[in-house]
């Protein structure tokens, strides 16, 4: 007679996770009992949308900004949660406070979800919402922030905008790590991808800055607008410094003065060798040092903080 295997009453994860707290259908947990299910389009089709906030010092970085760009993401797949904007608030908060994290990475999520009968028609599946807070990661370690990121100009292409909306943020990452992988046989730490017509484009979730004779510019095309993107403008318009979205050529990055990448996983973070060529004169520059200072002493602002209200401890 042939033995069949158990069946277990749950699925127990035996791949280790950061510590944190999700909240999905409904229910707060620890993140590391937060799963979803196997017929999930957005596991299976990577139909989903989400968006990245971070928690500083006990306090959100530009939360409704964040909040807003994922309702228009929603908008635009035609996905609908049972919760309005103050609602998405409330549970981000919640799962900041339940994980006592005073720096945390706080990711928010849609999922196309599941449909009855695996029906393949979208407009049937039931959306899911998802949340969770980790402690605070960046794109860069601590020596990389310090001495600057080495990165590699790929040719690899993003996917185009006709194809993807990238200003919806998504999970459309095979090319990102394509150029991870060509970047890391070059010897880089992180990629740069093109756009369509062989411009530079964004990286893994992050934008790009270059800084020559004093003017900074970003690409304008092919990108995620980042939310971090927009407090560079924000802050350049402050200090007055010329700060143009245009498009640049590979070669123009190569020769750059100074170069920086954004994201909400790190801030402003330095770049100083692309290709394997020293950036500049090879270290973090001086404008971008000003800027990544400021973008730091903003989240001391009222203006873009909402302070979390902690369970006692
Ligand atoms: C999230 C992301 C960025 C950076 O956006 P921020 O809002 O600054 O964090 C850039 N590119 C891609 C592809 C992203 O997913």
């Amino acid at each position: 007679m042939r033995k069949f295997p158990e069946l277990s009453p749950r699925y127990i994860d035996p791949h280790p996770s950061p510590k944190g707290t999700a909240y999905t259908d409904g229910q707060y947990l620890p993140v590391s009992e937060a799963k979803i299910s196997v017929l999930d389009y957005g596991f299976l089709h990577s139909d989903a949308t989400y968006d990245v906030v971070h928690v500083w010092k006990g306090a959100f970085f530009r939360l409704d900004a964040h909040i807003d760009r994922f309702f228009q993401g929603l908008e635009k797949l035609h996905m609908s949660i049972p919760y309005n904007k103050e609602q998405v608030a409330e549970i981000l908060h919640n799962v900041v406070a339940l994980s006592g994290l005073e720096n945390a990475y706080v990711e928010f999520i849609c999922t196309r979800g599941n449909a009855p009968d695996f029906s393949r028609d979208p407009r049937n599946a039931i959306n899911r919402f998802i949340a969770f807070a980790i402690p605070f990661g960046s794109v860069a370690n601590p020596e990389q922030l310090e001495r600057g990121l080495h990165i590699a100009i790929t040719d690899v292409v993003r996917i185009p905008p006709p194809s993807v909306d990238p200003t919806i943020k998504n999970y459309h990452w095979l090319d990102l790590v394509r150029g991870l992988y060509d970047a890391y046989e070059r010897g880089a730490e992180t990629a740069l991808l093109l756009d369509s017509e062989g411009n530079i484009a964004e990286g893994p979730g992050f934008n790009i800055f270059i800084i020559k004779d004093g003017a900074i510019a970003t690409p304008d095309h092919g990108i995620l607008q980042g939310i971090t993107r927009q407090t560079i403008f924000d802050l350049c318009q402050q200090l007055q410094l010329t700060c143009t979205a245009r498009r640049i050529t590979p070669v123009e990055l190569e020769n750059a003065d100074e170069v920086f990448i954004t994201s909400t996983a790190g801030g402003v973070m330095p770049v100083t060798k692309a290709n394997g060529n020293a950036i500049g004169s090879g270290i973090p520059g001086p404008v971008s040092q000003r800027i990544k200072d400021l973008y730091w002493a903003m989240h001391d602002s009222d203006a873009w903080r909402s302070p979390v209200t902690y369970p006692d401890h």
